[in-house]
């Protein structure tokens, strides 16, 4: 099973009817197709503000992003608004402490907002109020609050975890005694011995599908199978026009930022991710369950 994940919506009233998100492709063409169009309204409060709700991974890209894009959509001299509300105590909860201190750098530096322990509690077409009660209008009200495992993996027996991934060993068989091989978003299993799991990301994704697609074959003619582990961890986490952090382990120490980390993250978003050429051997060479895209 390698279904991926899908956008975690909970019952905020008003959210599925007037909030945007960039989970699809299709979704975040939507969002641009509207940020363009905002172009067209008459200027207000209420246009000239972007909320994003939720302050983490995703969030935090998505907020800094959003300020040169609109200097591009309304020029240089309207009055903008960027807010991110997070309901922890902190921006980036699940990011550490490492990073925390560039973060707050580049949303300074970007003139983007943070409202901390706050929590959304109605979303409307001309903006939303708080649990405080705190009224903020916006016709861009961006929901960015994370992933669960697709809910098919809800049918593999087993247990879950809190995102609903399925608990595998470390052949990636799901635990509850199917037959079924899990990977990807879907997966829940220990990247290494030392206590990590694999997080729902592109990193851990490329090896799992490499390790599940491999042991699935071998288990049906009795043949060796490959455990999977990966020990090597890092985080590169765009702070548009600021730059990057790239962090590496567990503990996220920082090994580069600003500029020299944005080279990075765009060689990853344009190069690294993408499957190789349509070619058999190609595709082969990077199949293999040991393989490693940068040791
Ligand atoms: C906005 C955003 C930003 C991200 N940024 C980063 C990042 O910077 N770095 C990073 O490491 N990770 C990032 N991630 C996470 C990363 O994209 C995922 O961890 C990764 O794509 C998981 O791979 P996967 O193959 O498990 O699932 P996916 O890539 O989601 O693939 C699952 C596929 O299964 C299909 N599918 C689902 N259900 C069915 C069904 N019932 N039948 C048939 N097909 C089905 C889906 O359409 C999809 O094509 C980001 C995710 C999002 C949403």
């Amino acid at each position: 099973m390698a279904t991926g994940s899908q956008l975690y919506l909970p019952e905020i009233p008003g959210l599925k009817e007037h909030s945007f998100n960039v989970d699809q492709l299709h979704e975040a063409v939507t969002l641009d197709n509207h940020l363009r169009r905002l172009a067209d309204l008459e200027s207000t409060v209420a246009r000239n503000t972007v909320v994003v709700i939720g302050g983490g991974f995703t969030g935090i890209e998505t907020a800094l992003e959003i300020p040169q894009r609109l200097r591009t959509i309304f020029g240089n001299d309207q009055k903008t608004r960027v807010v991110v509300i997070e309901q922890s105590s902190e921006i980036g909860p699940t990011l550490g402490a490492g990073p925390r201190p560039l973060i707050q750098e580049a949303f300074t530096e970007c003139g983007v907002e943070i409202m901390s322990s706050t929590k959304v509690k109605s979303i409307s077409s001309d903006g939303l109020i708080t649990d405080a009660g705190v009224s903020v209008p916006s016709n861009t009200v961006i929901w960015a609050g994370g992933p669960g495992a697709q809910s098919l993996a809800q049918k593999i027996e087993g247990e879950h975890d809190r995102f609903g991934r399925v608990y595998a060993d470390q052949y990636l068989r799901a635990q509850g005694g199917s037959s079924v091989y899990v990977t990807g978003d879907v997966a829940m299993v220990a990247a290494d011995d030392k206590g990590n799991i694999t997080a729902m990301s592109c990193q851990h994704a490329l090896s799992l599908g490499r390790v599940s697609g491999y042991n699935a074959a071998p288990e049906l003619v009795g043949l060796p199978m490959h455990p999977y582990s990966q020990s090597k961890y890092v985080t590169c986490l765009d702070l548009g026009t600021w730059g990057a952090v790239d962090t590496e382990g567990w503990g996220r120490e920082i090994c580069m930022e600003r500029k020299e980390a944005k080279e990075l993250k765009q060689t990853i978003n344009t190069q690294w991710i993408y499957p190789p050429e349509a070619d058999r051997d190609a595709a082969f060479a990077v199949a293999a369950p040991g393989y490693v895209i940068v040791p």
